[in-house]
């Protein structure tokens, strides 16, 4: 089974808006194993659409569109394939109903052109919207399905979740199951070295590595009849992948993330954590808050971005400061310490470092972050050198705080002693 993308919208082309639904569908489709063997944007032009639907619907086996379903004249999509398909538009009651209470609860006032929305392809599935007021539409022919889905990633992703997921498992005759192992502190290249000979052998399941900041996904897909079928194929896979990558693992459930990884430690410890961060400017904290139930843990977060702030809020000496300057192991060391003893915290993990794209030297270039971690008055330090734009330095210097701060929360669980580096 072969699908295709098509997104459209005059913005996406002028490039004002970034094509995230195509990212977001194009992912769960290769989750479905269905090949996606091409993606296009075209805008709101009755004429080109047109075209490159007709084009779409003769080679491929399911055509998703997203965008133009919206009530004004340039949103063509759903007249356009309807003509393609040789479908006449017809009102859909229960979607004009839903319109009229979207519109009521809103307290706005609605349009003739809003009943444009309502209108569907005669004897297509209408997917109803619970986000917004366009309804959704799978128009199927023999050989072709088009499914067309609104553009705001807001009702797109609920809608496919609700309704195209299931609709595409139907379809494909096989089952299809992905298990996904995160690894926290080794980067893809390494994780791929070190998977090299299972994923050269790789058939069924097959194995694919994905890279998050700071983090690799890898994921483990089987094709089977049912879902027991699968699981039995992947159960050894993730096993082998279990022993090789151990403590580096921090989840093999796809909705957990690594700070939920970390609350959920400390959480299981009766730990309490305080955040002292500089170059982060909070970041390291507000993933923390992220996680529903964080305020069992997290008892406050310091943003000391000036050394006046530094020795104010945290303690650091002026003499630290002065010797060996802001970002320095000893100072990152001096935040974390104070930071745990101002909050009367177990944990408080503190990043002090140069985001650039000014302040480097030779001896301290951009990039350059010490993070300590401080567990019951015992302190560990290590250096970083992070690459990139600002923003990217600062996102990266936040993973490696949740990573050192998860890896020496079970070196001190496990050794019962903290050992201190440093
Ligand atoms: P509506 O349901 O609001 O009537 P529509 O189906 O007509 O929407 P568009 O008018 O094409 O959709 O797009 C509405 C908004 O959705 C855009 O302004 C943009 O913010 C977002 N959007 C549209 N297409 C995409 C896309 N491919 N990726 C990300 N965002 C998109």
């Amino acid at each position: 089974m072969t699908a295709e993308i098509i997104c459209v919208g005059t913005e996406i082309l002028l490039g004002n808006i970034v094509n995230t639904n195509a990212a977001f569908m194009a992912e769960k489709l290769a989750r479905l194993g269905i090949s996606c063997y091409y993606q296009s944007v075209v805008g709101d032009n009755e004429g080109r659409l047109k075209e490159i639907a007709l084009a779409a619907i003769k080679r491929s086996d399911i055509v998703i569109f997203s965008g133009g379903l919206g009530p004004t004249e340039d949103d063509l999509t759903k007249e356009t394939v309807s003509e393609a398909f040789g479908r006449k538009l017809i009102e859909d009651e229960k979607a004009w109903k839903q319109i009229v209470k979207f519109f009521e609860k809103r307290k706005l006032k609605l349009t003739e052109n809003n009943r444009k929305q309502a209108l569907v392809p005669e004897g297509s599935v209408v997917l109803y919207n619970k986000n917004g007021t366009a309804p959704g539409i799978i128009i199927e022919s023999d050989s072709t399905k088009a499914i067309l889905l609104p553009g705001p990633p807001g009702e797109l992703i609920p809608m496919w979740e609700t309704y195209v997921d299931e609709y595409l498992m139907k379809q494909s005759a096989e089952f299809l199951l992905s298990e996904t192992v995160k690894i926290c502190g080794a980067g893809e290249s390494m994780v791929e070295t070190d998977l090299k000979d299972l994923i050269d052998g790789q058939a069924n399941p097959t194995i694919a590595t994905y890279a998050k900041v700071g983090e690799v996904h890898v994921r483990v897909t089987a094709k089977g009849s049912d879902e027991k079928e699968c699981r039995k194929l992947i159960k050894p896979v993730v096993k082998e992948i279990k022993q090789r990558f151990g403590a580096k693992i921090f989840t093999t459930d796809e909705n957990v993330t690594l700070e939920m990884s970390v609350i959920q430690l400390m959480m299981e410890n009766k730990m309490t954590l305080t955040t002292a961060e500089s170059l982060t400017g909070g970041m390291l904290c507000s993933r923390l808050v992220n996680v529903p139930g964080a305020s069992n843990v997290l008892k406050q977060g310091l943003v000391t971005y000036s050394n006046k702030s530094k020795r104010k809020y945290l303690g650091v000496k002026r003499g630290t400061l002065d010797k060996h300057g802001a970002v320095s192991e000893q100072t990152a060391k001096e935040m974390a310490k104070g930071g745990a003893a101002q909050g009367k915290t177990d944990v408080c993990v503190s990043l002090t470092g140069i985001a650039g794209p000014g302040g480097g030297s030779e001896d301290k270039p951009v990039g350059l972050t010490y993070i300590a971690v401080c567990i019951d008055g015992k302190v560990k330090v290590r250096e970083y050198l992070f690459e990139g734009e600002r923003a990217k330095i600062r996102e990266s210097a936040t993973v490696a705080a949740l990573t050192m701060l998860r890896s020496c929360l079970l070196e001190s669980m496990t050794e019962k002693t903290f050992s201190t580096e440093k």
